[in-house]
């Protein structure tokens, strides 16, 4: 069985003020019983990694280039996130497929750049709502799973997060039961693809997971954790997310 980590994902939010945040949550979780990852926008990827460095809270990007280095002016490569005390970084979120045109192609090469820097890379997959009412979302999904992850994925190197288009920020959240089928199928996939390690890989759920909902969430099966956009700004909600993994 797989790992269970409970990732935030700070998005465009997030000053040096901000940091007391991280502080709080290495307090609160001094050993917790789940892996957990706070990713802030790279201008804090440094000192957040200063503030909770030799605690049990790893510090992740939002996204890095293909390459390690060269003239792509405004970009961060993987090696620099890790540079700047990175562990993980995700890849392909779904807003920056959207506000950047990323593919399952680039982000397979962003993917292979985040294990070459060392980083485990958390893949990001999931159906807008058009797609799921046009009984679409096994095929996409499928899809983005087969194109967006390289071969040698192991348990170590990768995690898959499900995030439905339509379920973030919304408050809208699937059924335990549509949860439920899309992670059993993620879950054969990997198995079919990469045997034994397919089956260690995490599979986190994320959209609108919040303290309330987290609980019956993270009682689906193959649900190994959470993605959290908003509830992951203060350490409060955070944490009530956290203990319920
Ligand atoms: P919300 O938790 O704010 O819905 O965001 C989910 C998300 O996109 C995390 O990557």
């Amino acid at each position: 069985t797989a790992r269970k980590l409970a990732a935030g994902n700070w998005k465009m939010n997030g000053l040096a003020a901000d940091l007391v945040e991280a502080e709080a949550l290495a307090k609160a979780f001094p050993s917790p019983k789940v892996d957990v990852l706070l990713c802030p926008p790279a201008t804090l990827i440094a000192p957040m990694s200063a503030k909770v460095g030799g605690s049990a809270i790893a510090v992740g990007g939002q996204n890095c280039h293909a390459v390690e280095s060269g003239a792509h002016t405004g970009d961060v490569s993987a090696a620099m996130l890790a540079d700047a005390g990175a562990s993980y970084v995700i890849v392909g979120h779904s807003e920056r497929r959207t506000d950047h045109g990323e593919t399952d192609a680039s982000i397979r090469l962003k993917t292979q750049a985040a294990w070459s820097a060392g980083l485990v890379a958390i893949v990001c997959i999931g159906e807008t709502l058009g797609q799921r009412e046009d009984g679409e979302t096994l095929d996409v999904v499928g899809g983005q799973l087969a194109g967006s992850l390289p071969d040698d994925c192991t348990a170590a190197n990768t995690v898959v997060a499900y995030e439905p288009v339509w379920a973030i920020g919304t408050g809208k959240v699937p059924t335990l039961d549509q949860i439920a089928e899309v992670h059993v199928f993620l879950r054969a996939k990997l198995e079919d693809r990469f045997g034994a390690e397919g089956a260690g890989i995490p599979l986190l759920y994320g959209g609108s997971v919040k303290p309330s909902n987290a609980d019956e969430i993270f009682g689906v099966s193959n649900v190994d954790g959470a993605l959290v956009g908003g509830a992951s700004l203060k350490a409060a909600d955070f944490g009530g997310i956290i203990g319920a993994l």
